[in-house]
Formats: C-alpha cells, structure tokens, sequence
C-alpha cells in the first residue's frame, strides 16, 4: 500500500486489496486460465494498489459457456418477481456496504472518497431497486389483425418481450461502481445473463460487487466477472460468436472497434461514448447559479465524464464576469489523494490520461489559447492536473474540438443568441447539454435545438435510474437508464394464432 492515507482504510478494503483477486466465472471465484495477474495503481502515488487475475479469451470463452447455460437454464425458468427480488437485495447489499465500496472506487479511481461515498454508491444501489422493478412489467401487446388476402379468418395476434441472450458488457473507469451498475440493472432484469469486464484500470469494486450477487443468491453464470486489458479480455469478447449482445460504455475510437467487432455473428451493440458538451450562459441567468454550475460541470469527477460541460458558450455582456467566476472556483478547487478527507478534486486516473491532458493543454497554449487558472500538471508524484480555463480560443483548435477528457474546460464569448445553437451543435459529438437563462420560453426552445442526448437547464451532472441517457452523432446508440435502456436488452416476438 503506497498511499500516505493507508491507515484511514477500512480494514474490510485492506484485506479485500491484500491478496490477488480473482474472476468470477459460473458462481466460481478462479485464477486466469494462463494464471497471470495484473496490477492496479493508486493514481494519487503510481503506485501498486493489488494485482488483479489477467482474463483473456479462454477466460472469456469459459465465462461465455458459463452465462449461456444460465440463460437456458435456472435464469430462465425464474419467475419475474424472484428476479426482481434479487435485483432488489443486490440494491440494499451495496446499501450495506457503501464505506467499502466507497474507499474501493477512491483508491482505484483517484476521486474523493466523500464524492463516491455521495455520489457513485447510492446511485448504484437505487439503479439496481429502480430496475428490480420492471421484472414484472415487461409486457407485450395484443394487436387485432385485418389481412386482406384471409377476409374471413379470424386472428388473435400478441406480442412476447424477450430477453436478447448473452450479453458481454465493457465498461470504463471513471465510475467503476455505477457503471457496472448501470449495466448490469438493465441486464438482469430483462432475463438476460452477462460477462462484464471492467476497466484494466479500476477492477475492484466490480470484484467486490460479483461477491456480493454470489451473497444475494444469483444462480451460477448469470452474472461472471472477467477483469484484463481491452485488447485481449475485451476485443475476445466483443467478437465471440456466442455472444447476442455487447453492450460498450468508453471512447468513440473503441467503440468503432467494437461494432467492427461485432460484425462476426452481427450481434445487437449498444455504445455509450464520448462527448464534448456545450454549456451555454446567457446573460439573464442567475449568475451565481450560472458561475458554480458552469465549473461544477466540468470539474466533478476531475473533468472524467463523458458528459462534461467542456465547452462553455457565454453572452458577451456577461464574459468576463463569468470566466473571472469560474477561474476563481478552479483556483480554490482542493487538489489531493482521494482518501484525503479535505479533497475536492483526486487525481486523474492513470499516466496515460495524464499524458494525454498535458499534451491538449500544450497543444492549445501553443496554438494562442490563454489560461487564466491552472494549465498544467500539478507536483511530481501521482497524475494531478491543475483546474484549468482556457480562453482566447478559435474554434476549429483542438482543445475546442476534441473531448479532453480532464479538468480542462474552454471558455468562449458569443454575440448572437438566435446563432448559439448552431455552434454549440458545430461538434461530431452529441451527448448532453447545459443552458442557463430565467427565460424559461428561451430554455426550453434552445432545449429543443441542441443535438444532444440530455439537455440540463440551469442544472447540471443531474442523473437519476428513471432518466434515460445517452448520445446523438458519435456519442453512441441507445440510452443507459429509464425505461428506454430495456428495448437494448430485449427483442419483440410476435405471435399470430389463427382461432
Ligand atoms: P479510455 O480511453 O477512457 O480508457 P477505452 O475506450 O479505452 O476508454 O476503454 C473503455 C473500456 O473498453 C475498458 O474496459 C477497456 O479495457 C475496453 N477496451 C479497450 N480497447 C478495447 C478493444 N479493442 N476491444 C474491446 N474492449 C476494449
């Protein structure tokens, strides 16, 4: 254990990070076939934090085998409303653990441990009760008939919703906890059964969540747990010719890979990908409201969410008021290791995403933007970056155009409010949206107009079980969350009798 905050851990998280962790393959908790193991960092040290079991395809292959046996097996047969009730206790089990997975999601993540503990857990418990649900409701359709070549038949036609199969889930690493949440709710609920594979770099709290649906009572393989690297782990899975369904939450270059991959059996795809999200301030706004919003929006989660609000549009009038605002929220911003109780902003996951934000931030001083707060990495151990805002930008410069990914955002003055829609949607991305304005005419029109997937006003990074979310243009196919996220894990059977 490298971090300086070792003694504040949880005694249960200790143990859990002691000894290498293995995948959970049909109820089984087993080494890698090829016996290896990889390490997991603590972003705030780079140091070793535990050694994971490193799956590859035959793990993936196994797991495969495993999850399509539940599906033709005991998943199948259960009634709906013990599968809600599973659902439900795995909901209230997270409940009972939220401090472990708390100090879990801090140390692998880097995000403040009062953050997770607020935030990512209780998020992922209601998803799972919120998704217990609608077991029982997954209903079909009757649908009276007029055939014109059987005039006089008779007909009683309906239809089935049925689970899609199999399905092979890929999430990433910035929510590690709510994002194995989001997917396996949905999942499960439709009857489905799952091989998730976490993220390379935060496996833990989903190992630690597969030990908890062996607690709940989930029958063997409906639910295996295979953590390794993208390449190998999780290219095996997207390709597998006896997987129905891969369901992908990550970049919009793989994700491309993703659909290539899945070519093979045409399996169903879901993406939930990037984004380079517009917030717009217009001049009538509250402006305190408006000025922690506009920060918030980028700088929660360290500027790690797709949806960040990395693009913030401002009325001229009120530029400088805003900007000097937002500067002065990201110069007071408490930078420090998750654990630290007096963080409010952790570091970036790993040196690879490091390395990747100081490159757009010397792209953009280079090509004449300004920052007026941060702008560079931050001490020489760990992977921290300071709060940046960027100003003096151009449109068509990188930092503007592509998604950071960091706690970077750009800020950029306009004149016309009739013309802000049409810049905030000059973007290949299409994932959310802000706006600030008391105009509620003006909000709700300008709501209307943006490309985007959710549009918050005069709010921001608000998520909730019920609330579909998901990208237009290249931030993906298909909606996390709500009712919408069942019609990727189900398929409509129709069923025409004639009487
Ligand atoms: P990021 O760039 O934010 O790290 P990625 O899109 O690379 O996000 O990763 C998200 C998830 O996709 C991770 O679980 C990762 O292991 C997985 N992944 C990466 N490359 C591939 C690939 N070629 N095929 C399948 N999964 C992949």
């Amino acid at each position: 254990m490298g971090t300086t905050f070792a003694a504040q851990i949880d005694p249960r998280v200790a143990s859990f990070i002691e000894k290498p962790r293995k995948m959970l393959i049909n109820g089984k908790w087993v080494d890698a076939v090829s016996g290896k193991t990889f390490p997991t960092y603590d972003p705030s040290t780079g140091e070793v934090l535990a050694q994971v079991a490193e799956g590859d395809r035959e793990d993936i292959n196994l797991a495969v085998k495993a999850a399509r046996q539940a599906f033709e097996g005991p998943w199948r047969k259960m009634t709906p409303s013990d599968r809600g009730r599973l659902i439900w206790k795995l909901g209230d089990l997270i409940d009972a653990h939220v401090e472990e997975f708390a100090y879990l999601d801090s140390l692998d993540n880097g995000k403040p441990l009062t953050v997770a503990r607020a935030a990512d857990v209780p998020l992922a418990a209601e998803l799972f009760r919120y998704m217990a649900g609608w077991a029982t409701k997954l209903e079909g359709n009757t649908i009276p008939l007029s055939v014109p070549y059987t005039p006089k038949a008779k007909y009683l036609s309906y239809t089935l919703r049925e689970p899609v199969g199999v399905v092979g889930q890929i999430i990433p690493w910035n929510f590690p906890l709510l994002m194995a949440a989001w997917k396996l709710g949905p999942a499960l609920t439709t009857g489905c059964t799952v091989i998730l594979k976490p993220a390379e770099q935060t496996p833990l709290s989903a190992l630690r969540l597969g030990e908890l649906i062996v607690e709940a009572g989930f029958p063997e393989g409906v639910v295996n747990i295979v953590p390794g690297y993208g390449e190998t782990a999780g290219a095996a899975l997207a390709a597998h010719p006896d997987v129905d369904k891969i369901a992908f939450t990550g970049s919009t270059e793989v994700g491309r890979l993703i659909v290539q991959a899945a070519t093979g059996n045409l399996k169903r795809v879901s993406l939930e990908l990037g984004g380079k999200s517009p917030n717009v301030v217009f001049k009538d706004a509250d402006m305190d409201v408006a000025i922690g919003g506009a920060a918030s929006a980028i700088f929660f989660n360290h500027g790690q969410c797709c949806c960040a609000g990395s693009r913030l549009y401002i009325e001229k009038e009120v530029f400088d008021k805003v900007v000097d605002g937002v500067a002065a929220n990201a110069k007071k911003i408490r930078v420090g290791a998750g654990l630290d109780p007096k963080t409010q902003m952790g570091p970036l996951v790993s040196q690879e995403q490091l390395n990747r934000v100081c490159g757009y931030l010397e792209s953009g001083l280079s090509e004449g933007a300004k920052a007026i707060a941060g702008g560079q990495k931050k001490g020489d151990k760990g992977y921290f970056v300071e709060p940046t805002v960027l100003v003096d930008t151009t449109d068509n410069m990188k930092v503007v155009q592509e998604e950071i990914f960091g706690p970077v955002v750009v800020a950029m003055p306009f004149t016309d409010p009739e013309e802000i829609a049409l810049r905030a949607n000059d973007n290949v991305y299409g994932l959310a949206a802000g706006i600030w304005t008391r105009d509620i005419s003006k909000a709700h029109r300008m709501a209307e107009n943006l490309q985007a997937g959710t549009v918050w006003i005069n709010c921001y990074n608000i998520f909730d079980a019920a609330l579909p979310f998901g990208g237009y243009k290249q931030s993906g196919w298909g909606r996390e969350m709500g009712h919408e996220v069942l019609n990727n894990y189900t398929q409509t059977k129709a069923v025409c009798a004639r009487i």
